[in-house]
């Protein structure tokens, strides 16, 4: 499926990082409509940050075998951002 994304054009159904985060779980386990996945998948395509919370959040399933409703929650989002960055910072 290919998601059109304008550039610079805020979208008035546009996800913002907060209603991904709500979101993510369903997307993790495909239960997504596909009205709202078109959507979850332009955010992605726009956004630096929630990209890299999803591999991470990928990466806890591959480890852990499930998701943990504190490993979705926004403080843990932040949390990990902030590691993420670090370690990109530690790359560069
Ligand atoms: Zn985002």
């Amino acid at each position: 499926m290919t998601v059109h994304v304008e550039p610079h054009v805020v979208e008035p159904d546009e996800l913002t990082c907060r209603e991904l985060v709500e979101l993510v779980t369903d997307y993790l386990e495909e239960m997504l409509p596909s009205a709202v996945l078109a959507r979850f998948e332009a955010h992605l395509l726009e956004c630096d940050d929630c990209p890299m919370y999803i591999d991470q959040l990928r990466t806890t399933i591959r480890l852990v075998g499930r998701l943990d409703e504190a490993d979705v929650s926004p403080n843990a989002r932040v949390a990990l951002l902030r590691e993420g960055r670090a370690w990109r910072r530690s790359r560069a």
